[in-house]
């Protein structure tokens, strides 16, 4: 009984995203998706999908981020 989601469309700004939550998001990503981005060096953008706030993902992170998935992902 967890069906919580609501239908209404409507921009809710009390959304608990944070950079914190985009970035381990992103941790679900494949480990050549992220080496791609970084090999084309330019940061990216990642948006949240609840309010759509967009936040902006530095190599520096980006590498973090592929650390993480090589420690838990073998390739
Ligand atoms: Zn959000």
């Amino acid at each position: 009984m967890s069906q919580t989601k609501p239908l209404s469309t409507s921009m809710r700004h009390d959304c608990s995203c944070s950079k914190q939550r985009v970035l381990e998001a992103m941790t679900l990503w494949g480990i050549k998706d992220i080496e791609e981005m970084i090999n084309e060096a330019c940061g990216e953008n990642a948006t949240c999908q609840m309010c759509g706030r967009s936040y902006e993902i530095t190599l520096d992170e980006l590498k973090l981020i592929l650390d993480h998935l090589k420690k838990y992902q073998k390739c």
